[in-house]
Formats: C-alpha cells, structure tokens, sequence
C-alpha cells in the first residue's frame, strides 16, 4: 500500500474490569496499533484474549482505563454532539451471533433502517424503502425478505442482515467481531467472500477479529495476534504465516491444517500446555510464559518490550 493513511489507531490501550469483591480483569492492557484506511486488519486470538473487549472499546461501547483511540485523527472518547453522531455512522460493528444480535420483533426492513432513521438519511418513506431494497440486493438477500422477521432466516442470511444494517449508513470503517464463527463451514466462505467484495465496492476498511487464522488469512491485509490481552505479534498475513517470530503465534499456526495431505501428515503440530490463565492475576514479566517452550528466567522477570524487528514486523518476546 503506498502512503497508508491512518483511520484507526490505538495508543497504550487498556480496559479493565472491575468485580464485585475488588478483583480486577485487566481484558485489554497496553495495547498501540494502527489500521490503515482500505485495509483489513486482521485481530486473532483464542478466547479470553481480550480481542473482542479490544473490538467494543475501539468504537466505544466501552470507555478505555487509559491509553487513546483516535479515529480520522479525532480522540474517539472525547467525542461530544454532531462530532460524535458522525462517528457513530463511521465506524459500525458486525457481530458474532446473528441470533442474538438481531431484534426478534423488528422486520429485516426496521432493522436494515434503523441506522436510516437515526441518522435522517431517507427524505421520504418511499427513498428509505428504496435504499433497504438495494442494501439487501448488495447482500445477496431479495426485496421480499424486508418484511419478514429474523427466526425466518437461516445463519448465513441472518448474517447478511447484519451486514446489510452496518453498510446503511455508508460506514468508513467496520468491525466484524468473529463475524463467521456462528456459521456453518460451508456458509462460512460466502460470508467471507461478500465481505471483500463489499469492501472493493465500498472501498471499507476492516478490523476482522477472528479465533482461528485459517479464514483470516484469506481477508487479511495484516495480521495482530493477542493472548491475554496483549498484542504480541503483527505482521503482514504473509509474513506472518511464512515467518511468525511469537511462541504462540507458531503454536495457533501449527493448528491450522495445511491442503496439501503429504505435508499435513508429516507437519510438527505445537501443542500448548495448560489453558490460558486469568485475565484476573496474569502471570509476571510475559504473560505467555506459563505455557512456552521456549520461556527463560528473564521471562518471568522483565515485560517483553514491543519491538519492530523487520519493516512492518513487531513482536514482544525475549528470544528477539
Ligand atoms: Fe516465551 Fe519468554 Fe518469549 Fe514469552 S518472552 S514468548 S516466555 S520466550
């Protein structure tokens, strides 16, 4: 990409919880990284890694504990009146379950509408019917489903009715939050592949957060793993997967099955010790050292700085 132009950026980020009973979850912790309009930045990790709390903070349904989210160059959370209403048509979210995310007692036309609505961008009834019309046809869904309600649709098509309400009021920048993990295998490709088309289309900028990194690697421009609610590893999605540097990162891709069945019989999988602790009381120094193959006494001792090692490459982790 030549002369990126920064949309998105996250700067020392952090959001913790606090329990009843005093504990503290520290879900996202010290986290900076910037997504470049155009692009699809790719966020993986398992559960519990603070990916999806990363995901809410970003378009601030959650107010950070410190650090800054800058959108279009504009601190997000200090966004007040028309300002904010305007970043709130930029940025819009996907989600995960198209079950739940949909409003039962709403038509698909009400809830593709909605953003319309709030935003006052139809004069008439007849312009807001007209353009539900043309966002289900983008989405591969027919003027007749607007007036159906969603328990009539399967996954796949629940989806697209997500997809269909984000794109209404003509967002910069969406975040899909595992926006494929709720569908079947087969469903999950066209999900996928409506995804990039509509992002040509619409010249879109992604934040695409994932828990496997087989189908992120298909979309993804760049790639930023997390374990325990930091970022360890970024990369380009090639780089990354010819040359991933992070413990972790060789452990999630040693899990990804390879096509070809020679190479996928004889490959060397990195199976991981234990599961991944509480965000409650993170072990010291590198929060992966609990289950690295390669952890040394320093690990436990010191904070792996976030260094760039190649042009566009960082990782955090003491064996670099
Ligand atoms: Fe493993 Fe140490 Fe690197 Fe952490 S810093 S990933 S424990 S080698």
């Amino acid at each position: 990409m030549s002369n990126p132009t920064p949309i998105l950026e996250a700067e020392r980020l952090s959001k913790h919880f606090r329990l009843r009973g005093g504990a503290v979850v520290r879900a996202v912790e010290d986290v900076s990284f910037v997504v470049y309009e155009g692009e699809t930045f790719g966020l993986v990790g398992e559960s519990g890694s603070g990916k999806s709390t990363l995901g809410r903070t970003l378009i601030r349904l959650y107010e950070p504990t410190s650090g800054r989210v800058r959108f279009l160059g504009e601190d997000v959370h200090r966004l007040r009146g028309p300002a904010l209403r305007r970043f709130h048509r930029q940025m819009q979210m996907i989600f995960q379950d198209p079950y739940a995310s949909l409003n039962p007692r709403m038509t698909v036309a009400d809830i593709v509408a909605e953003g319309i609505d709030i935003h006052g961008l139809a004069r008439s009834k007849k312009e807001r019917m007209e353009r539900v019309y043309a966002l289900l046809e983008t989405v591969g869904l027919l003027p007749e489903h607007a007036g159906r309600f969603p328990h009539e649709f399967s996954g796949g098509q629940r989806q697209r009715i997500g997809i269909a309400r984000a794109l209404a009021v003509e967002p910069k920048l969406v975040i899909a939050d595992e926006p494929i993990s709720a569908l079947d295998v087969s469903i999950q490709a066209q999900v996928v592949n409506l995804l990039k088309k509509l992002q040509q289309e619409k010249k879109l900028t992604y934040l695409f957060i994932a828990h496997d990194l087989s189908m992120v690697r298909y979309i993804s421009d760049r790639i930023g793993v997390m374990y325990l609610g930091q970022l360890v590893e970024l990369a380009g999605s090639d780089e990354i997967y010819a040359r991933p540097l992070h413990p972790y990162t060789q452990a999630l891709l040693s899990a990804v099955p390879i096509p070809d069945p020679a190479k996928e019989r004889t490959r060397e999988r990195i199976v991981l010790a234990g599961d991944i602790p509480s965000p409650i009381n993170p072990p010291s120094g590198c929060r992966f050292r609990t289950r690295c193959p390669h952890a040394m006494d320093v690990c436990a001792a010191q904070v792996p700085e976030w260094k760039e090692v190649e042009p566009g490459h960082h990782v955090a982790c003491h064996l670099y």
